[in-house]
């Protein structure tokens, strides 16, 4: 059955799953409380499920144009002096294949391809929910109404629509260490290596 779909927030996550939900024919309405999407972003590295969701939709080869080739990584101390200076052949030999794509990308790849499929609402939020039944209500911040059968929240990290309304809601803590690349500006190439630097000393 055709469900009627609200979706807040349209990031990556908010995107690819309007996408899917709009390919079994379900009507998705995308909520965003940016004026327009920017295709700014840092550089991630996609691994086996981002990889296995891009070739579902179809979009792989628009994701192997949107990539960026890396030649080499190198990991340093604080003080910049080289730890291990690696082929990125080689640090990916052992390990699943990643895909280094920045943020905007990524991003505008799925934007892309729901555009004029999927109604995408900028500068509006949600004001308030109710439940009644199977039905949920939505108001939202510019005074309109909406009757969803599914509201999926999907705001990131700092989601006031989940403090909100899923009080019982737990941020998992994965215990890792962030490895924070920087890219070397004065590079020949647009993104043609990066340096990840390891701060041992790290703590929280
Ligand atoms: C420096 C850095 C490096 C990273 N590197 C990697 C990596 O290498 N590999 C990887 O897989 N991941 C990486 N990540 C994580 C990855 O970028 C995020 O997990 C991903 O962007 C999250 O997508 P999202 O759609 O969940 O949220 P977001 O990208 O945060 O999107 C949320 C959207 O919701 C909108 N929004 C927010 N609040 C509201 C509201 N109240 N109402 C309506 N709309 C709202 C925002 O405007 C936005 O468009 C990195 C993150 C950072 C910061």
């Amino acid at each position: 059955m055709k469900k009627n779909i609200l979706i807040s927030g349209g990031g990556i996550a908010g995107l690819t799953a309007a996408i899917l939900l709009s390919k079994q024919g379900h009507h998705v309405t995308v909520i965003d409380r940016a004026s327009s999407f920017t295709k700014a972003g840092f550089l991630i590295s996609l691994k086996s499920f981002g990889i296995r969701i891009m070739e579902e939709l179809g979009l792989s080869e628009k994701l192997k144009m949107a990539s960026y080739s890396s030649e080499y990584v190198s990991f340093l101390e604080k003080d910049e002096q080289i730890i291990q200076h690696l082929s990125y052949e080689k640090m990916n030999e052992n390990i699943e294949r990643s895909i280094l794509i920045s943020r905007g990308g990524l991003h505008d790849i799925l934007y892309d391809n729901l555009k004029g499929h999927v109604n995408i609402l900028f500068n509006l939020t949600i004001s308030d929910i109710t439940s009644q039944g199977t039905k949920t209500e939505v108001i939202f911040s510019d005074g309109s109404k909406m009757e969803a059968d599914l509201v999926i929240i999907s705001e990131g990290l700092r989601s006031s629509t989940r403090e909100r309304y899923f009080t019982d809601s737990k941020m998992e803590d994965f215990n890792t260490h962030y490895l924070g690349g920087r890219l070397h500006m004065e590079h020949s190439y647009p993104v043609g290596a990066f340096k990840i630097y390891i701060d041992v000393n790290w703590s929280c």
